[in-house]
């Protein structure tokens, strides 16, 4: 696809006898906000990793504003411009959150580690400008307040968009965000739909987003793609993949808990809106 920021091709990732991801595609737009959704233990979150280097996959490649990175370790998958955050939150948790996010600004460093233990003037300078930039990423994310909190000790809400901050200051092309919404009440929930729309919007940054919470998919995906078992199962228009029958059976025939149920639920409310427009 031409304007593709990010694209897989046939992606598999075997763990002992268990295909976790078999023969995955997935072209990515540049500058959209891309969904992946599926049932528990359907590749998601393998998928990332396979994207960021943390797996290999087994075959297929990963291919990148059109170069090929697979198998590319993962801070070189950064410095690219992909950045991401985690399911489990992975944050310092004894540092403050302004050096969080800091640390995340490493794609930039052109110091080595002389100049880092003996700072000149240059050295001095770019540190200052480090911090600020730091303090701009969480202004955006509303936690100037929290700046020098230890990170370790906000509301798990807030971590998570500590997360996002750090994901901001490697200054990407592009952000993974794997289930951003866990763990968030409602009110948080639409103010981070708010603000990760605010970071395509006016970072120009495209999204690519694991979600759970149907709300926060439907109203943000510009496309969607559906994982089951490893395999995409659909892709396309939110309104089209979340009618999908084989959408449905996934979530519902063989998954059928009450929270997912719920979920779909609300997923297909949404999807009647868009429909009745
Ligand atoms: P999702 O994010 O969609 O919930 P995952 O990608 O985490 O799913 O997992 C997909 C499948 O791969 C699951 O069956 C999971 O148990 C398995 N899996 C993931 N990571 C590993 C691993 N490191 N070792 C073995 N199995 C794994
Ligand atoms: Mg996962």
């Amino acid at each position: 696809m031409a304007d593709a920021i990010l694209q897989t091709h046939s992606i598999c990732k075997n763990f002992g006898g268990l295909a976790a991801l078999s023969s995955v595609d997935i072209a990515v737009k540049k500058g959209s906000i891309h969904a992946i959704i599926g049932p528990n233990g359907s590749g998601k979150t393998t998928f990332f990793n396979v994207i960021t280097g943390f797996y290999t996959p087994d075959s297929g490649t990963v291919e990148f504003q059109g170069k090929d990175i697979t198998g590319f370790p993962s801070y070189k998958i950064g410095r690219a411009g992909i950045s991401r955050t985690f399911q489990t939150l992975c944050l310092f948790k004894n540092m403050s959150v302004h050096d969080n996010v800091i640390v995340g600004q490493q794609r930039n460093s052109k110091y080595p580690l002389l100049p880092n233990m003996f700072p000149n003037k240059k050295q001095w300078a770019l540190e200052k400008e480090r911090g600020e930039k730091a303090l701009e990423y969480l202004s955006f994310m509303g936690l100037s307040k929290e700046r020098d909190t230890q990170a370790g000790s906000l509301p798990y809400g807030k971590q998570r968009l500590v997360e996002i901050a750090r994901a901001m200051a490697l200054d990407p092309e592009i952000i993974l965000l794997d289930e951003p919404a866990a763990g968030m009440n409602p009110t948080e929930t639409t103010d981070l739909v708010q603000k990760v729309k605010k970071l395509r919007d006016e970072y120009g940054i495209t999204i690519l987003i694991i979600e759970h919470h149907m709300r926060v998919v439907m109203s943000l995906a510009d496309e969607i793609t559906c994982l089951d078992h490893g395999t995409k199962i659909a892709e396309g228009l939110p309104a089209a993949v979340a009618a999908n029958p084989k959408v449905v059976e996934a979530y519902l025939g063989k998954f059928g808990h009450k929270e997912t149920q719920r979920n779909y639920n609300v997923c297909l409310l949404y999807t009647s809106d868009a429909a009745d427009e």
